[in-house]
């Protein structure tokens, strides 16, 4: 086992026992907050199939979704929009603590599986929106990457004249190959590397656009969602670049035009923004200016944080806990760690206030 897997293994045992313990009350009065944003991105049934590493980090399955809601209601917490975050920072006060729900980019299973269980329980929720998503112009290529590693037992390719073999026969070379090429498709930061894309996909797949078929949601599932009192449509860029490495006009296009665009297929106001990627590395200081000036009621990182008043000043760079029940495990009473504010307390150094 390598040590990452190791590291999982201890997570996994480690962190139902520490929720256990109930030894997160301790910060809960210093770091648990006003409340908490969640950040998932994918809702998709467990179907038993195998996966490369990376690719299924992000998902979650239904029945963890709705134990999830179960947990957070039976332990009193208020399940919110964004409107009404925005509301309880600027009112400065909250009778109980809040969770929002949020999914990033816009997967059709965000309405196929998620929507239906959310629904159930009347739990208001935001999508943020990539329109490359919607539109079919975005490449989904590590899914692409996925099946090719998984579905051959040797991969081949031509770059800059040479010809580059990866062997994909076991579970092991099929991991390090799935890592390598990744790393040679995204390493070229900022814009989809589009001629690395062309070149490792040339041999195997005609149509790169095969898995945001299947994958992405539809405008004609956006709009029935934002037909929906619950739903709230948010922007997540054109193009899911990663802002910082942009120049300052391309930045700001990515912002309005992704408004634009869901303003104009839902016909509503779209007021609420995340950063894609969203770290320190991808989102910053004229990031959260920019989309200041476009007037978003509320703007999410991918930082790690709980909500707190003093977020009243940083509305356009709020933290998330991320949900990730790969990681976590399939107890939901793990969530404690994060919303009592004992693991983000941790991870940002005993710093209570994400802002930077
Ligand atoms: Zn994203």
């Amino acid at each position: 086992m390598n040590i990452k897997g190791l590291q999982r293994s201890v997570i996994k045992t480690v962190f139902p026992l520490l929720a256990a313990s109930g030894i997160h009350r301790i910060t809960r009065p210093w770091y648990a907050g006003m409340g908490s944003i969640l950040m998932f991105h994918r809702v998709c049934p467990d179907e038993n199939r195998a996966r490369m590493g990376g690719a299924s980090g992000l998902e979650v399955t239904p029945e963890y979704l709705e134990q999830s809601i179960q947990f957070l209601l039976a332990n009193d917490y208020d399940l919110v929009s964004l409107d009404r975050v925005a509301d309880i920072l600027n009112e400065g006060k909250a009778k109980r603590k809040f969770v929002a729900f949020t999914f990033d980019d816009g997967y059709a299973d965000n309405f196929n599986f998620a929507y239906p269980v959310l629904k159930k329980y009347k739990v208001p929720f935001t999508i943020y929106v990539t329109t490359s998503f919607p539109e079919r112009s975005a490449i989904l290529w590590w899914y692409l990457l996925e099946d090719l590693v998984l579905n051959h037992q040797e991969l081949t390719f031509e770059w800059e004249g040479q010809t580059i073999h990866y062997a994909c026969s076991n579970r092991s070379e099929k991991e390090s190959s799935y890592k390598s090429i990744h790393k040679f498709i995204a390493q070229e930061e900022g814009k989809v590397p589009l001629n690395r894309i062309k070149a490792v996909f040339k041999n195997y797949v005609d149509d790169l656009h095969l898995k945001t078929d299947e994958l992405a949601l539809s405008w004609e599932q956006i709009r029935e969602l934002s037909a929906d009192p619950l739903v709230t449509i948010g922007a997540h860029t054109v193009n899911h670049y990663a802002l910082s490495k942009l120049p300052d006009a391309e930045v700001e296009w990515e912002i309005t035009e992704s408004k634009k665009r869901l303003e104009n297929k839902i016909e509503k106001n779209v007021e609420h923004f995340s950063y894609p990627f969203g770290s320190r590395a991808e989102a910053g200081d004229r990031e959260f200016e920019m989309a200041k000036l476009c007037g978003f009621k509320t703007v999410t990182t991918t930082r790690i944080g709980n909500i707190f008043c003093e977020h009243k000043n940083s509305m356009e760079r709020l933290p998330r806990i991320p949900v990730n029940e790969k990681r976590d495990g399939k107890d939901t009473g793990t969530l404690m760690l994060w919303l009592n504010g004992m693991l983000p307390g941790l991870l940002n150094k005993f710093n209570r206030v994400v802002t930077t």
